[in-house]
C-alpha cells in the first residue's frame, strides 16, 4: 500500500494566485468532470498530496503556474487531472472539438490542445501512460513522441489523432518542422521538470517553442512551469513565457529528492 508521511511538516506557499484560494481536502472538491473523477478513483490514491490540493483549484480557474515540489509530491496528477478535465468538459458541451485525419486526407496536421514537453524519453512514457489513465473514456487522445526512436512509427501515432501531446524538445521540434504537428491550437502548453531540461541544454529548442509565432503569448492559452528546483534561471523563463498575473506555488523543502509517497 501507500502511506504519506505527515503533509502537516511541510510549507505551502502561494504567491498571486487566485483571491481567496481553498486547496482541496479531496478530488470530489475540485469541481472536475465525472468521467475524469471516475479515472482518478481509479488510482485509488487515499488523498491528494498538497501540490495537488493547491494546483487543482488554481489550474481549474486558468492561472498560469510555476510550481515548485520535490520528486515525487506527485506534480504528474497536479498538472494532467485539471487540465484534462476542463477540456473535456468543453468538448462535452460543444465549445472544443477534437480534430481527426479522414480516410486518405494528404494533407493533415495533428493540432493538439495540450503540449507537454519534458526532458527524458523516460519521463515522456512515464507522463504519457498517466494521461492515458486519466483520458479512459474521454474522447480526448494522447500521442508521445521522443528523440532516439524511428520517428514514422510515432508519425503514424500522431497521424491517428493527437489531442494531447507528450514530447521532448528535439524530436517535437523535428515533428513541427516537418508540419507533421501544428502548435496552432494548444491551449494549455506545459513545461515539465524545467530544471532539468535547463541543465541538459534544451534551453534554446524551449525557447523557440515557446516563443514561435504558432504557440505565441495569447490570452486564451494556459501556460504551466513545474521544477523540482527554483533556481535563478528557471524565474527568468517563468517571467518569459508566462501570463504577467502568473501563480507561484512552492511546496515542501526545495530542492529535496527523497519521495513523499512511499511504497511499502
Ligand atoms: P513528481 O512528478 O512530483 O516527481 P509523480 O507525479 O511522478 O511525482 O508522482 C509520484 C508517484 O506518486 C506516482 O507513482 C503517482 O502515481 C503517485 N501519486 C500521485 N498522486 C498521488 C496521491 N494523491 N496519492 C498517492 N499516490 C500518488
Ligand atoms: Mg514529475
Amino acid at each position: 500500500g501507500i502511506h504519506f508521511k505527515s503533509y502537516a511538516e511541510m510549507s505551502v506557499s502561494v504567491k498571486d494566485g487566485p483571491p481567496g484560494l481553498t486547496p482541496i481536502v479531496s478530488f470530489d472538491d475540485a469541481g472536475l468532470d465525472s468521467v475524469v473523477l471516475e479515472n482518478v478513483k481509479r488510482m485509488e490514491f487515499p488523498e491528494p498530496t498538497p501540490i495537488q490540493r493547491n494546483a487543482l483549484p488554481i489550474l481549474m480557474q486558468n492561472y498560469d503556474l510555476m510550481a515548485c515540489a520535490q520528486t515525487g509530491s506527485g506534480k504528474t496528477a497536479a498538472f494532467l487531472v485539471p487540465t484534462i478535465s476542463k477540456l473535456v468538459s468543453k468538448i462535452f458541451k460543444g465549445q472544443l472539438a477534437t480534430i481527426r485525419r479522414r480516410p486518405g486526407q494528404a494533407a493533415w496536421k495533428a493540432t493538439p490542445l495540450v503540449l507537454i514537453i519534458l526532458p527524458t524519453r523516460e519521463l515522456a512514457i512515464q507522463i504519457f501512460e498517466e494521461a492515458r489513465r486519466f483520458t479512459y473514456m474521454t474522447p480526448l487522445r494522447p500521442v508521445v513522441i521522443y528523440g532516439g526512436a524511428e520517428s514514422r512509427v510515432q508519425k503514424e501515432q500522431i497521424q491517428k489523432g493527437c489531442d494531447i501531446l507528450v514530447a521532448t524538445p528535439g524530436r517535437l521540434k523535428d515533428m513541427v518542422e516537418r508540419g507533421i504537428v501544428s502548435l496552432a491550437r494548444v491551449r494549455v502548453a506545459i513545461l515539465d521538470e524545467a530544471d532539468r531540461m535547463l541543465d541538459m541544454g534544451f534551453e534554446p529548442q524551449i525557447r523557440q517553442i515557446m516563443m514561435s509565432s504558432d504557440l505565441a503569448r495569447d490570452e486564451g492559452r494556459q501556460t504551466l512551469m513545474f521544477s523540482a528546483t527554483f533556481p535563478r534561471d528557471i524565474q527568468t523563463l517563468a517571467r518569459e513565457f508566462l501570463k504577467e498575473d502568473f501563480c507561484r506555488l512552492r511546496v515542501g523543502r526545495i530542492g529535496g529528492t527523497t519521495s513523499l509517497i512511499k511504497q511499502n
